[in-house]
């Protein structure tokens, strides 16, 4: 459906807990549409429920969006023309509203008390008939309204859904109809005042003047409800906004990612060492192809080339080896001073720097020889940690390895020859060994160098063994192999 609307797409996530890949894969694509267009990205907070929404998680949530450089137009911190944009700011809008429903006739209050609702839902289940509110309320009579006052019961604002059915153009699955014998009259306000869900949703997406919805599959069948509140709010069907449900995201397993599942929070890949680059190439490709079979793509292309048309309508596999080497990929692309930025937090964090000029100069001496080996940034500590400990010892599980007569005596002719260098770089380091263990001894490079590495870095993987013991010195070098020598 052509429309010569203002675009302005809205992320609207409910911060019940961090956001995971399948809210932020519909905050990039809602993001990417605004940019593309040239329209408005709107970040809307749904924190109705305050029991499972916390401070906490809202600005986690800001955190994480402005961390992929996903930034918003309107929103929290930076206002907008039709704030607030914290929903648990804007009561007030949703009462009126509701309140001129019941002044219209549109929606009534429901008594039914959640005992009843359910003992009728046990009898449609018994019948065989679709289970929903069965309409009782819609009409009370004069005795019955006076019982349930007297009682105290505290109604619920009720959505009349007429009869019918809810048909529209889903821009990702086409025309979609629902038959409103499933669609039974469905809440709005509840018995204590707040709103829900449905009310709230609608009522700010046209007073924001959203003109487009693109959120998950899983919201689609509260769409007629939604359309059903712009009706009683007066739109008129030009004036709905376009609805694109954005198909799930499984995991490996063929089960749905949830954001329960901690494992697959955004936050969690931040802390692991993931780029935020990284994140939105790999999720960009979640479900949407950029029109070639590129498998890098900067935010900016993604901006750049991102079309609803080029959404696939089936569900999308997760798949974290593939995040994983895209991430590699993004590491190996930053320039040094970008990457020693990057991998600084994380060598702080885990204690292995304080952050001294003399220790940062050490860490970008030992960048490059890192960068094509690692995937993730947190992988850095263990590749540099040998270069700043005090109290060297090998790796408890790396010791017995080093134990053997071999081994020690392949050390013991290391050492010798190492201690005869007059210049301490790394051709030079190279030379003596290769002269003394595999042309002197016969040894493969395997073995001839595997002893050397575990003595010098306390591990069996490490950064390039030559270039590290340059990089660790002379003196700390042979102290190290000294040591490995029973
Ligand atoms: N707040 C809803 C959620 O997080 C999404 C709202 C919408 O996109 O319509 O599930």
């Amino acid at each position: 459906m052509p429309t010569n609307k203002e675009v302005r797409v809205r992320f609207a996530p409910s911060p019940t807990g961090d956001l995971h890949v399948g809210n932020i894969r519909t905050a990039l694509f809602d993001w990417a549409y605004a940019r593309h267009t040239g329209g408005k990205f709107i970040f809307r907070i749904e924190d109705t429920d305050r029991e499972r929404v916390t401070d906490e998680y809202i600005a986690a949530a800001l955190d994480t969006l402005r961390w992929l450089g996903l930034q918003w137009d309107e929103g929290p911190e930076v206002g907008g023309p039709y704030g607030p944009y914290m929903q648990s700011q804007r009561l007030d809008i949703y009462a009126q509203w509701a309140q001129k429903f019941l002044d219209q006739g549109d929606a009534y209050y429901c008594y039914c008390s959640s005992e009843e609702l359910e003992a009728r839902r046990e009898a449609q289940r018994a019948a065989n008939v679709a289970p929903g509110y069965d309409g009782k309320c819609r009409s009370i009579s004069p005795d019955e309204l006076a019982t349930f006052k007297a009682e105290g019961r505290k109604p619920v604002v009720r959505m009349r859904m007429p009869e019918g059915q809810t048909t529209f153009t889903d821009l990702i699955r086409g025309e979609v109809s629902f038959d409103h014998n499933f669609v039974p009259d469905f809440v709005l306000v509840r018995g204590d005042g707040s709103p829900l869900y449905t009310l709230a949703v609608a009522v700010d997406d046209v007073m924001m003047k959203v003109s487009h919805v693109l959120r998950g599959e899983d919201l689609l069948s509260s769409t007629p409800r939604q359309i059903r509140v712009y009706q009683a709010m007066g739109l008129t069907e030009d004036q709905y906004p376009e609805f694109a449900h954005l198909p799930f995201v499984m995991g490996q397993d063929n089960a749905k990612l949830s954001k329960r599942n901690g494992e697959v929070s955004i936050a969690w890949y931040r802390d692991a060492g993931y780029l935020p680059e990284a994140i939105c190439n790999y999720l960009a490709l979640l479900g949407w192809s950029p029109g070639d079979d590129r498998e890098d793509v900067s935010r900016e292309e993604i901006a750049q080339l991102f079309t609803v048309e080029r959404v696939h309508s089936s569900p999308a596999r997760f798949d974290m080896k593939k995040l994983e080497a895209i991430n590699g990929d993004k590491i190996r692309a930053l320039d040094l001073e970008d990457f020693l930025i990057r991998v600084l937090p994380f060598l702080q964090r885990d204690g292995i720097i304080s952050g001294t000029p003399a220790e940062l100069e050490v860490v970008r001496q030992a960048l490059p020889l890192i960068q094509e080996r690692i995937a993730t940034l947190a992988e850095v500590t263990q590749m540099v940690k040998f270069l700043f400990v005090e109290n060297f010892t090998v790796d408890a599980d790396s010791a017995p390895k080093i134990a053997d007569e071999q081994s020690q005596a392949v050390l013991s002719a290391a050492f010798d020859s190492l201690s005869a260098l007059s210049e301490w770089n790394h051709d030079a380091i190279e030379a003596a060994l290769r002269a003394t263990l595999i042309e002197g001894l016969g040894l493969k490079p395997r073995i001839a160098f595997g002893g050397v590495r575990i003595a010098i870095t306390g591990s069996h993987i490490s950064p390039p063994l030559f270039e590290s013991m340059e990089l660790l010195g002379r003196e700390r070098s042979l102290a190290r192999v000294k040591a490995s020598i029973a």
